[in-house]
């Protein structure tokens, strides 16, 4: 009744379109470690919500926001050690040459600002994408976000390319660096030179393929010699959550001239931002002033401070490794049993499963996998789905998540197979 109430107001005010989980929405009231409760006290084993990286409500980090929240909080015009501490902690996860660092407030800004950079350095214009990505919301980014093309439609200066679809097509590897050429060619022939290719280095929103290091590598090669730059995407994958790196990048051993960051970057707190090569953000900073009011600011940073001590301190990215490898020869093994299961992918704890409905045919499951994640949804777990075609199961939990809750996911995500 309460929910109903809730939902009548929340359509009024923020319109039936502001998008809701699970066909019956969760009204959740409180968060802790990889729990989530409900207005009625009814327990969720959270498995899908990256942003809590290190768990929802983590004491230490509440703890270091509401410490300096109670001292000071201005902005980045003013001297202060806490952007410094943070930032030097920040960029020392980083390979070497990528040393500088713009705080900002969401993903989408970093992105923005990434771009501004690209196109300041090469001097062009052109973006290279992916066929179904999505990097943020606003005019510019929404314009090369081929996922969910807004009504002012994708833009004239952007080309895309087809995701990487190992599964389906193995032998894609040249494929996918001839694309990115063709792309390069496509804005030649408009007068037009690439300024970046801009990719997700987990590729969560084209299904989280399996992608061989050759594919990036090649398709980097070729950006540089046209002048572009490599823009990595960390929004999803970053802060360790892949379990071998503390960056997705590092899965393709080449390395980025600019880096976004966000979600997980502030626990929840709206902490995002850039790491590029110094040499880009000098120039950048000689052209143009760039100030961003609430970025950086000296609660941000102390609440990022404590994320980065949380994930050394707890050994997160070592979790990730090992719950991840867990969960995947746990789900790989209830493919045994489940046709349905096409594949199983991922690194550390970003896991899918693509859901099939003929494995030779490898057509998408997509009714099924909806059915699965609002079955586990009324059984007490939450995951979500993604991919082209919504059949993969996106399962991304916060990094404590431990080998007793990959059991339970498991067995709750077997019951709801059976039910099929
Ligand atoms: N890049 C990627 C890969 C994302 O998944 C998202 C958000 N889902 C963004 C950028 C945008 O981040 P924000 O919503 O913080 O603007």
């Amino acid at each position: 009744m309460q929910d109903d109430a809730l939902l009548d107001r929340r359509v009024r005010l923020l319109g039936a379109a502001s998008p809701l989980f699970y066909r019956r929405p969760l009204h959740l009231v409180r968060g802790e470690g990889v729990w989530l409760f409900d207005a009625e006290g009814r327990r969720y084993l959270d498995a899908y919500n990256n942003v809590a990286h290190v768990g929802h409500c983590h004491p230490h980090v509440v703890e270091a926001l509401t410490r300096q929240a109670k001292t000071l909080n201005t902005h980045t015009r003013y001297l202060h050690a806490a952007i410094l501490d943070y930032g030097e902690a920040l960029t020392a996860t980083f390979d070497g040459e990528l040393s500088m660092l713009h705080l900002c407030c969401s993903g989408t800004e970093a992105n923005e600002l990434a771009l501004r950079i690209a196109k300041a350095s090469s001097g062009a214009t052109g973006i290279i994408v992916t066929d179904f990505c999505y990097h943020g919301n606003s005019a510019a980014i929404a314009a090369l976000s081929t996922a969910f093309p807004g009504p002012e439609g994708i833009g004239a200066n952007v080309r895309s390319i087809t995701a990487p679809d190992p599964y389906r097509q193995p032998d894609g590897a040249e494929l996918f660096g001839a694309q990115v050429q063709s792309a390069i060619d496509s804005l030649a022939a408009s007068g037009l030179k690439p300024a970046a290719l801009l990719i997700d280095t987990i590729f969560a929103t084209e299904g989280m393929p399996s992608v061989p290091a050759g594919y990036i590598q090649d398709a980097v090669a070729r950006i540089r010699a046209a002048g572009g730059l490599y823009i990595a995407d960390e929004v999803q994958p970053g802060f360790g959550r892949t379990g071998a790196h503390m960056w997705g990048y590092q899965l393709y051993d080449t390395v980025p001239d600019l880096v976004t960051l966000g979600k997980p970057m502030g626990n929840g707190h709206p902490l995002a931002g850039v790491v590029s090569r110094a040499a880009l953000s000098e120039e950048f900073g000689a052209k143009t002033m760039y100030f961003n009011t609430f970025g950086g600011n000296p609660v941000s940073c102390a609440v990022g401070l404590a994320v980065l001590q949380v994930i050394a301190r707890e050994g997160l990215m070592e979790n990730a490794r090992k719950v991840g490898a867990y969960l995947r020869a746990g789900l790989r093994k209830l493919a045994d049993s489940h046709e349905i299961i096409g594949d199983v992918r991922g690194h550390g704890l970003f896991v899918g499963a693509e859901f099939v409905t003929d494995r030779a045919a490898k057509t998408p499951a997509s009714d099924a996998v909806r059915a699965v994640v609002d079955g586990m949804r009324e059984r007490g777990v939450l995951i979500s789905r993604t991919g082209r075609d919504d059949n993969v199961l996106k399962i991304r939990p916060p990094m404590p998540f431990s080998a007793e809750n990959a059991d339970l996911l498991l067995e709750t995500l077997g019951d709801c197979l059976a039910d099929l």
